[in-house]
């Protein structure tokens, strides 16, 4: 996406305020992220109109471009409809409190279930107790007591024959009675919204007064997952959204749409079906996922904060000159290492998960940044202005003093002229302000 509003905006180049029809030709593109992204139509219309509202004639700043500026007014427009809040799980309350596990079949609810129960527990030091109210799926209610098993968190004891609201009801005696602060109430899903899953799932609400009435939902779910939240929410009243199979390659689109319909934040997201595959929720992550730009904004932040005006400011002298020794590329180097070096800069940056592991087997990782860095320290001042005269017998005094053999001195010094050649283009182009390396 960024690639294109940059586009989009070349012609541009700064002129003062944004106007409409740059506005309307960028929103084009995001609304087709967002579709992309499967969120709802609606929710995608509602969603532009804002931003557009925000974004024409706002003024570009200094620091960035047209481009850049849209893309972070519509990242933050994104975090801030995401939730831009904390929200944790409620289980205040006379104890035992209920929580209530709703959803379709297949959405992840039991798993989810056990997941919470794990870190109550642990994290909160909470007694929990979890029952299964699934009495429509074989087994389901031996799934959960399985998972009960396996995080070491005790289930209602099954008694074959009863209905939903009557095992709701013994959970919670038998949570009153054995001194429980928390009861799990894990439902049955169907496979579609239908009334009698709403009835079943209100009245066990009415017999067990859920603080907490948790939507479980998978994140892949496309357009339908306005639906889904809508009724659900309309029908039984939910304080929040568990967002399971962030884990899959699904771009979330279904959270935009889930926490617009319905306004209650998304506390929860399931990324694997291990106990302990549950996080909070990051709006953040999440909005750059859903415009399929990683963290491109944070990038250009960060990436402004770090390089200190005074350096930027004698390097684009340096090369506007065409100099650039091996001073500078160290310096280059270290400015890397502060953006988190290279893994931290490809994890910003959209697209490049398939990316990584080819990355990783070339060995182009942070400790070769580190090694560049030593080759170049151990070189004499004389040599870092003008590597000309490093001959082999240098060479190989400068590999040993950092640890290395010469070819790789060899690669070091052929890297650096191949951008000092390339940087002499540019500053030739006249176009010598932008710094290499960083998203223009
Ligand atoms: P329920 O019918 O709503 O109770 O759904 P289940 O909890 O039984 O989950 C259905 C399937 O989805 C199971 O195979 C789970 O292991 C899997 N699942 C649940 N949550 C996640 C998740 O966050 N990521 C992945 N990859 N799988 C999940
Ligand atoms: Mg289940």
């Amino acid at each position: 996406l960024s690639d294109k509003l940059s586009g989009i905006f070349d012609g541009l180049k700064r002129r003062g305020a944004l106007k409409e029809s740059d506005v309307t030709a960028a929103m084009r593109e995001v609304r087709i992220a967002l579709l992309e992204a499967d969120v709802a139509l609606p929710v995608v219309k509602d969603f532009i109109k804002k931003v557009s509202e925000k974004a024409v004639g706002s003024t570009v700043l200094k620091s960035v471009t047209p481009g850049q500026q849209v893309i972070k007014i519509v990242n933050d427009e994104l975090i801030a409809m995401l939730g831009s809040e904390a929200s944790t799980i409620n289980t205040l309350g006379v104890p035992p409190t209920a929580i209530l596990m709703v959803g379709l079949q297949g959405s992840g609810k039991t798993t989810t279930t056990a997941k919470i129960a794990k870190r109550l527990t642990e994290k909160d030091k909470l007694k929990v107790m979890m029952a299964s109210l699934d009495v429509r799926r074989p087994a389901a209610q031996e799934q959960l007591k399985i998972l009960g098993e396996q995080i070491g968190v005790k289930t209602l004891p099954i008694i074959n024959g009863q209905m939903p609201v009557d095992i709701a009801r013994r959970a919670m005696d038998a949570a009153r009675l054995q001194g429980f602060d928390v009861v799990l109430l894990d439902t049955a899903g169907r496979l579609h919204i239908d009334q009698s899953l709403m009835a079943e799932v209100v009245a066990v609400r009415d017999a067990t007064h859920p603080v907490e009435t948790l939507l479980v939902a998978d994140s892949l779910t496309g357009q339908d997952a306005v639906n889904v939240a809508k009724e659900f929410d309309a029908q039984v009243g939910i304080t929040g959204v568990a967002l399971t199979r962030m884990d899959g390659d699904g771009r979330g689109g279904a959270a935009l749409s889930m926490r617009a319909v319905t306004g209650k934040p998304i506390k929860l997201a399931g990324y694997g079906e291990k106990m302990d595959a549950l996080e909070d929720f990051h709006p953040e992550r999440v909005a750059g996922r859903i415009l399929g730009m990683g963290d491109v904004v944070s990038l250009v932040e960060k990436a402004a904060a770090t390089i200190e005006q005074a350096d930027a400011e004698k390097m684009a002298k340096k090369m506007a000159k065409g100099e650039f020794d091996l001073d500078d590329l160290r310096s280059q180097l270290q400015q890397m290492s502060k953006l988190g070096g290279m893994k931290g800069v490809l994890n910003m940056l959209p697209g490049i998960g398939k990316m990584k592991s080819a990355i990783n087997q070339s060995g182009m990782d942070d400790k070769v940044f580190k090694r560049q860095e030593a080759i170049i320290s151990s070189m004499t001042t004389m040599e870092r202005k003008k590597p000309q005269v490093i001959n082999a017998s240098r060479k190989k005094r400068i590999a040993a003093g950092a640890g290395v053999g010469v070819p790789e001195v060899n690669k070091l010094l052929k890297m650096h002229m191949q951008m000092a050649k390339m940087m002499k283009k540019m500053s030739r182009m006249g176009k010598g302000g932008r710094m290499p390396g960083l998203p223009g």
